[in-house]
């Protein structure tokens, strides 16, 4: 990939080159970082969509009625990533639950592409944002960015997204556990998807009530809560346009600024924790631990001696 044409191929949007720089961005392979460099001036224009919740709400069926909605809208190429923090595997594991996709598998415009952590700590956390960035170097708007579950570490990718919207369903018992989780906090839209099912108005009441009971400024942005049948297409223009609305709120109020700067923040705290772990281990770890080990150091004293000169 060190491969100029290749970085080419890949910006001009060519899916096999594309796949291949994304395996290395997974990989976390030294070469991301000069790639990453190369493409930085030609990023930061995507609209960055996050789109989470427990598997079986219907994600993959939303994220494909939203496809096809936001080309028929004109939106050139649209990219959909993956991710899922508590798989190993990538390939495969997601995206065989992507048949309802498959009509656009004959669209060139547009990308799907899944992620896994390939177990290494950090390591979905690094990479996602430098996906993000190949993607939107590479002229994808949006980019939907798909997380599995409601756990912590979906709320720290979905906090990735400019937007983000939770999924629910009636009968899966989630929108307390999206509670638990944080979920509701990073929330700027919330879809009750399956609304043909009989019990779709209780979890719009259920969140109803929790949204009332978050405590949110005046002019802060209040999510809505918009209902959709996936499989039948319906309630996805509604999608769309809530979605619109909330872009412009964050045009309009400079709270996209803000939320890119914490986002960088986070990317940048994650990358450094990774980088400050290798040099760590490779320092005075071993000698320090012998010492509080045997009683003769503490453990405050030994982490500020194992920090001097690393992170001062
Ligand atoms: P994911 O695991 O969250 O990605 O969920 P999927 O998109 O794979 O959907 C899970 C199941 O729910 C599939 O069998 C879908 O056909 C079904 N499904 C998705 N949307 C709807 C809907 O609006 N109504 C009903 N009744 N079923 C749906």
């Amino acid at each position: 990939m060190a491969d100029k044409t290749e970085l080419d191929r890949a910006l001009a949007g060519d899916p096999r080159a594309l796949a291949r720089l994304l395996s290395l961005v997974e990989d976390g392979s030294t070469q991301v970082r000069s790639v990453i460099k190369d493409l930085l001036r030609q990023t930061g224009r995507a609209r960055i969509i996050g789109l989470t919740g427990a598997p079986g709400v219907g994600k993959s069926t939303v994220t494909g009625a939203l496809v096809g909605a936001f080309r028929a809208a004109g939106a050139a190429r649209v990219a959909v990533l993956a991710v899922d923090p508590s798989s190993p595997f990538s390939g495969g594991a997601l995206l065989g639950d992507r048949i309802r996709m498959q009509e656009h598998a004959v669209d060139d415009h547009v990308f799907i592409r899944s992620m896994a952590s390939r177990g290494h700590l950090g390591g979905l956390a690094a990479a996602t944002p430098q996906a993000i960035r190949v993607l939107d170097a590479a002229g994808f708007d949006p980019v939907i960015v798909e997380t599995v579950g409601v756990g912590q570490a979906e709320v720290a990718i979905a906090s990735l997204a400019d937007s983000v919207a939770v999924l629910l369903a009636p009968g899966m018992g989630d929108a307390i556990q999206a509670a638990k989780a944080g979920i509701l906090e990073v929330a700027d839209l919330f879809v009750v998807n399956k609304a043909d099912k009989p019990d779709a108005q209780q979890v719009v009441r259920d969140l109803r009530g929790m949204i009332a009971l978050a405590s949110r400024a005046d002019d802060d942005w209040k999510p809505p809560i918009v209902t959709t049948v996936a499989i039948r297409n319906e309630g996805i223009q509604e999608l769309v346009s809530r979605l619109n609305q909330h872009w412009a709120w964050l045009n309009d109020t400079g709270e996209l600024k803000k939320r890119r700067l914490a986002r960088v923040r986070e990317e940048l705290t994650a990358l450094a924790f990774v980088a400050l772990r290798g040099r760590l281990a490779g320092g005075r770890l071993d000698e320090l631990a012998g010492r509080v080990a045997d009683g003769a150091l503490d453990p405050f004293q030994a982490a500020d001696e194992l920090l001097a000169g690393h992170a001062g």
